[in-house]
């Protein structure tokens, strides 16, 4: 008796280990190999052009729910689930055998009933998954909560709170209706997996026992093909809950897993190169555009450049001019390789934009644009986020000649105060002066000033203004502006409509033609 005891506790033992090694190395491995998934996402979208954002498919709001729900959806079927999926897996195809060996008329009878019971769960889960598929799509929906968040003080200046509820309660509803259904379909493979014992046992039962009673099968025989198709039941139902939990992760794996391909769905091309491509000449800064075609690839039949051409040699101002829409920011996207150039030519220092190696390119140039963009940190990480290899002393030339030093240095933490989300603890005119010290503090040969100082008052436009006039020199500045008191001093102004340049020359040579400039000249002065 003592022997038996021996060897149980031996079993029991074995059982222990040979589940918990793997399970331990399967959550070492799910954890790993789900951080590689982010990391690996991160760095793919980093690298997407500006096509690949445009898509409804992949905008910036079904990025962010890929990361938050989908990524961790992952890992749910990568964890211990997987293991005891394999475990019964296992078990169930070794006790069948073994159910055969010792009576394979209560087999076939037993596992008949499991497979018709498979086949309902398999459907059911299909279904169920199909609704978690939809979940999938409307969690994304959801989204909206961010959207709410995020804009709460719009949304209360224009009394849109009710609205808004409204909208997302609908939202939240569909959602919920959705994971009722999916819940109800669940529910049934449940209960199939739990009652699935009992049902294969019943059928094994009604025809091992007359078998045994005509004399047909020995008690040992019955006993033993009873005992392992009941495991088998058991198992089965084991699999069936696994591999539901695994099943969800399915539509998640499906979503992201495309898009940790760099190379796939870049339209324009342009931002896929490695590192090493292309060319990385001195850059001086001269830009010219000859003859440039282009459309949006979200609007391939709409151009935006129609046959444009313009010039801005090197150290000079040029200011880019006209009525909203007229393609004057789709200049700066196309310069900066957001989007390739589909005819025409545009190049700097005579070398076309798509040849030169992305990093190089981009590391000449600097945007300051109307919505100055600061990270969470201190105000000195963030101009610190312009150069590679800065220091303290970049950080403070680049504040002095940004005119930012001055309400840098009242602060009570100086260049350490936390700048807060978005910049959200600084004015409109302070956010837009470090932006521009972090541009200075890049040393770009070409500045990008893209109605830098639309969105301010008066008072922060005269600072920003002066900022951008010290940021400008020496260096070739391509300026879009709709305040035309900015630019009037500039080497040659374009003025751009419907994507080609209708008007060009000085300031003093445009108002003289008395044409569309002038116009616009006229405008502001009687709206002073
Ligand atoms: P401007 O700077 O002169 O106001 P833009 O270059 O911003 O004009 O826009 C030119 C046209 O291109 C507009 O009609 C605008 O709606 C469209 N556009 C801008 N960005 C995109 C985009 N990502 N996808 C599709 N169309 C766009």
């Amino acid at each position: 008796m003592l022997a038996y005891s021996f060897i149980n506790l031996g079993i029991g033992v074995f059982s222990f280990f040979t589940i918990l090694i793997p399970v331990a190395l399967n959550g070492y491995i799910a954890e790993n190999v789900v951080d590689a998934i982010k990391l690996r996402f991160l760095a793919s979208i980093l690298k997407r052009d500006g096509a690949f954002f445009d898509k409804p498919e992949t905008s910036n709001a079904k990025l962010v729910s890929m990361m938050n729900s989908d990524v961790p959806q992952i890992k749910s079927g990568l964890d211990h689930r997987l293991v005891m999926f394999v475990n019964n897996v296992v078990a169930l195809v070794v006790l069948l055998i073994e159910a055969g060996v010792f009576c394979w008329q209560m087999t076939v009878a037993g596992f008949s009933m499991c497979v018709f019971l498979v086949v309902i769960m398999f459907i059911c889960m299909r279904y169920s998954h199909l609704r978690t598929n939809r979940v999938q799509a409307m969690t994304t929906h959801a989204n909206l909560a961010v959207e709410i968040i995020e804009n709460v003080r719009t949304i209360q200046l224009l009394n849109r709170e009710e609205y808004f509820s409204t909208r997302y309660e609908a939202s939240i509803h569909e959602v919920r209706t959705q994971y009722i259904c999916a819940a109800v379909f669940e529910s049934i493979v449940f209960s199939i997996g739990m009652s699935s014992c009992f049902l294969a046992d019943a059928v094994s039962y009604s025809v091992g026992v007359p078998l045994l009673y005509a004399g047909k099968l020995k008690p040992g025989n019955v006993f033993v093909a009873a005992m392992a198709i009941n495991v088998v039941s058991w198992a089965l139902q084991f699999v069936g809950i696994t591999g539901l939990e695994l099943m969800r992760a399915e539509p998640a794996c499906s979503a992201i897993i495309p898009l940790l391909d760099e190379s796939i769905d870049n339209d324009g091309n342009s931002t896929t190169e490695s590192e090493d491509d292309g060319v990385s000449p001195p850059i001086n800064g001269s830009v010219v555009a000859e003859r440039i075609e282009f459309a949006y690839p979200a609007r391939p039949n709409i151009k935006v450049a129609n046959g444009l051409t313009f010039e801005a040699p090197e150290g000079q101002m040029i200011a880019l001019v006209g009525p909203s829409g007229g393609g004057k920011s789709t200049i700066i996207a196309l310069l900066e390789r957001f989007y390739p150039v589909q005819s025409g030519k545009l190049t700097v220092d005579g070398t076309p934009v798509s040849k030169f190696n992305l990093h190089h390119l981009r590391n000449h140039m600097a945007l300051v644009g109307q919505e100055p963009v600061l990270f969470a940190g201190t105000i000195k990480d963030n101009i610190l986020l312009g150069i590679e290899d800065g220091g303290f002393d970049d950080v403070q030339n680049a504040c002095r000649l940004a005119n930012a030093t001055g309400f840098i240095e009242k602060l009570p933490l100086g260049y350490e105060t936390e700048v807060g989300e978005k910049g959200a603890m600084l004015s409109g005119g302070q956010k837009q002066r470090i932006a521009i010290a972090r541009a200075i503090a890049r040393n770009p040969q070409i500045l990008l000033l893209d109605e830098a100082t639309s969105a301010l008052d008066s008072e922060s436009e005269k600072a920003v203004q002066e900022a951008l006039n010290s940021a400008s020199k020496s260096r070739t500045v391509i300026s879009i502006a709709h305040r035309l008191s900015s630019i009037q001093d500039a080497d040659h102004i374009y003025f751009i409509e419907g994507g080609r340049v209708v008007e060009s020359g000085t300031h003093t040579e445009l108002v003289g033609a008395n044409g569309k400039y002038a116009g616009l000249v006229r405008k502001q002065r009687l709206n002073k």
